[in-house]
C-alpha cells in the first residue's frame, strides 16, 4: 500500500456523512485525524477514513478480548444466529452499500450490488456450518477431537472485493466463537465502516470491531501480543511482511495471496461459448481479481481466432464510471495500481510485443485502463511472470499437453487454474497435473462457502470456505481416554 491516494486531514465536522467512524466495543469512535478516500473514477474525494492510533488498536484488542471471554457463554446456535443476522442486515441495505462500494472501489454498480448480495449469502451459508464432531476408538480408549476458538482474530482485507473478502473472515471466525478486529484496506474503507455502524444492532459489543488506519496499522496488528490469529488477504509481498510480523508471537495464520492463474484452452472448444467466458475470466472487475485468468494458453490451431475474438470484445466493451449503469468495466482502483499497469504495458511495447486492440488516446479524469491482450509474449516477459492485477493479459500459443502443463506450473504462484476442453479425459488429466489449490473445468471463478479455497506455493497458506475454512478459526484439542478395562 502507498500513501499516494491518502492525505492526512483533521476529521471534517461538516462532512460527517462522508466520514464514517470506527467500531470499537460496540461504539462508533471519534478520532482526531482522517485521511481522504478518492473515487477512482473522478480522482475526487468520496469520503474520509479515520486513522487509528496505537491506543485505538489497544482499545479494540481489549474490547475484543473481553467480548471473546464473555462470548464463551454463547451456544453454537446463538453464534450462528449472529452471523445469520449479519446476512439479513446486509441484504436489507444492498442499495446503499452498493452505491458506496462503487464510489470508493470503482466497480460497476451491478457488480457492487452483486458483491453485497454475495457477502450476505456467504454469511447465510456459513451461519449454517458447524465444526465436525469426531470420536474414535484407539486401542481401547475413547479419543475425542474438540474444536475450540482461538481468541482474538485480526482480519486484514484488500481493496478489490472490500466487503466480500472481509465477510469471508468475519463469518467463520464468529461462528467458531472468536472475536474479530477487522481492518479494511485504506483505499476502500467506507463500505466496511458503514457495515460496522449497521451491525451494532446485531453483534454484541466487542465481538466485531472495525478499525482503519494508515501504513502502520497492519504491522501493529500482526505484531500485537493481544491478537491470537491473523487472517490476511492481499498481495504476496505484503503476505511475507504479515508472516514475519506474526512470527514475533507465533500467531496462527491464514494467508490468501496473489495468483497468476493459467487458463488452458484446447482446440475442441466451442469458441462462441468459451471466448466470452475467457474474456470475463480475465477482465471482470477490470482484472482486479485474485483468481482472474492471468495467462491464457491457447492451442495453436485456434490461437489466431481466439485472439481476434478477444480483441474485438476488448475493443467494444464499455469502460467508464461504475455509477453509469451501461458501464461494464470500471476504473483501476488506485493510482499506484494504475501506474503499475501502464508501466507493464509500456515495458511490453518496448520489448517489441504486440498489444491489441489499439485504443485511441482519450484524456479524462479517473484511472481508466481499457483492456489489452498481449499477443504471444515470451514466457519470461514481465507481462507473463508478474501478476498484473488489471485488464492486461497475455495470450500464449501452445502445441501439446505436456508442454503447456510445464509452462503453466512454472511460476511461484499456485492459486487456481482453468482447463477448457470438451474431452473430459484430457481436462481431468491436465487438472491432475496442475500445481495449485483449485482447478475449474470449462468454467472459472466458481467459489462456494461449501468448499475450501486457498493457494499453494507463494499464493498462500490455509483455506477459506468449507469445514476446512471454519477450522482455520479453531484450536484442535484431542481428549484421550480414559483407558477402558
Ligand atoms: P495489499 O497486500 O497491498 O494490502 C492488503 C491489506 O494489507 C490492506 O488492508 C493493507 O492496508 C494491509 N497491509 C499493507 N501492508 C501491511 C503490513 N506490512 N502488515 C499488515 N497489513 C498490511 O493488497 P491489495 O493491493 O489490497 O490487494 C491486491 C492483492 O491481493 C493481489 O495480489 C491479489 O491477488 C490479492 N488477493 C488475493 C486473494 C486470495 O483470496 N488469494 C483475494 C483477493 C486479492
Amino acid at each position: 500500500m502507498t500513501s499516494l491516494d491518502v492525505i492526512a486531514y483533521p476529521t471534517p465536522a461538516s462532512e460527517r456523512l462522508l466520514a464514517p467512524r470506527m467500531l470499537i466495543d460496540g461504539e462508533l469512535v471519534e478520532v482526531g485525524l482522517s485521511e481522504m478516500v478518492l473515487n477512482p473514477a473522478t480522482e475526487k474525494p468520496c469520503g474520509f477514513m479515520p486513522i487509528a492510533t496505537r491506543m485505538d488498536l489497544d482499545h479494540a484488542v481489549e474490547a475484543a478480548r473481553t467480548a471473546y471471554v464473555k462470548g464463551k457463554s454463547l451456544t453454537l446456535a446463538e453464534r450462528q444466529g449472529i452471523v445469520a443476522n449479519i446476512a439479513a442486515l446486509l441484504l436489507d441495505n444492498v442499495g446503499e452499500l452498493a452505491l458506496l462500494l462503487t464510489q470508493e472501489q470503482g466497480k460497476p454498480i451491478a457488480e457492487a450490488k452483486m458483491e453485497v448480495e454475495r457477502s450476505a449469502r456467504w454469511c447465510e451459508q456459513v451461519s449454517k456450518q458447524k465444526p465436525p464432531s469426531r470420536q474414535i476408538d484407539d486401542a481401547g480408549r475413547d479419543v475425542r477431537y474438540v474444536y475450540e476458538p482461538i481468541g482474538v482474530v485480526g482480519a486484514i482485507a484488500p481493496w478489490n472485493f472490500p466487503l466480500m473478502l472481509a465477510m469471508w473472515k468475519v463469518a467463520p471466525a464468529l461462528v467458531m466463537g472468536n472475536s474479530v478486529i477487522l481492518k479494511p484496506s485504506p483505499f476502500t474503507p467506507l463500505t466496511v465502516l458503514k457495515v460496522g455502524a449497521l451491525l451494532r444492532t446485531v453483534v454484541p459489543p466487542g465481538l466485531l470491531n472495525i478499525i482503519t488506519g494508515n501504513n502502520e496499522l497492519g504491522p501493529w496488528m500482526t505484531e500485537h501480543p493481544g491478537i491470537d490469529k491473523i487472517s490476511f488477504t492481499g498481495s504476496t509481498t505484503t503476505g511475507r511482511h504479515v508472516m514475519a510480523g506474526a512470527a514475533t508471537t507465533l500467531k496462527r495464520l491464514t494467508l490468501e495471496l496473489g495468483g497468476n492463474d493459467p487458463a488452458i484452452v484446447f482446440p475442441d472448444v466451442d469458441l462462441d461459448d468459451v471466448v466470452p467466458r475467457l474474456f470475463w475470466a480475465a477482465f471482470r472487475n477490470s482484472g482486479q481479481v485474485c483468481i482472474a485468468s492471468k495467462r491464457i494458453y491457447v492451442h495453436y490451431a485456434i490461437y489466431d481466432e481466439v485472439l481476434r475474438r478477444l480483441a474485438e470484445m476488448a475493443r467494444t466493451v464499455r469502460v467508464g464510471p461504475g455509477d453509469d449503469p451501461a458501464v461494464q468495466l470500471g476504473p483501476i482502483q488506485n493510482r499506484m495500481q494504475f501506474d503499475r499497469l501502464n508501466s507493464l504495458a509500456r515495458g511490453a511495447r518496448e520489448m517489441g510485443l504486440k498489444l491489441v486492440p489499439e485504443h485511441g488516446d482519450e484524456e479524462r479524469d479517473g484511472y481508466f485502463f481499457a483492456p489489452l491482450i498481449v499477443d504471444n509474449p515470451p514466457d519470461d516477459a514481465p507481462v507473463v511472470t508478474e501478476e498484473a492485477f488489471g485488464p492486461l493479459v497475455p495470450l500464449l500459443r501452445f502445441h501439446d499437453q505436456a508442454e503447456v502443463v510445464a509452462r503453466a506450473n512454472a511460476t511461484p504462484f499456485g492459486l487456481a487454474a482453468s482447463v477448457w476442453s470438451r474431452d473430459e479425459t484430457i481436462a481431468q488429466a491436465v487438472a491432475a497435473e496442475l500445481d495449485c489449490g483449485t482447478v475449474w473445468i470449462n468454467e472459472v471463478h466458481a467459489l462456494s462457502p461449501e468448499r475450501p479455497f486457498g493457494g499453494r506455493k507463494q499464493s498462500g497458506l490455509g483455506a477459506e470456505g468449507g469445514v476446512e475454512g471454519l477450522l482455520e478459526y479453531a484450536n484442535r484439542k484431542v481428549i484421550v481416554g480414559p483407558l477402558r478395562a
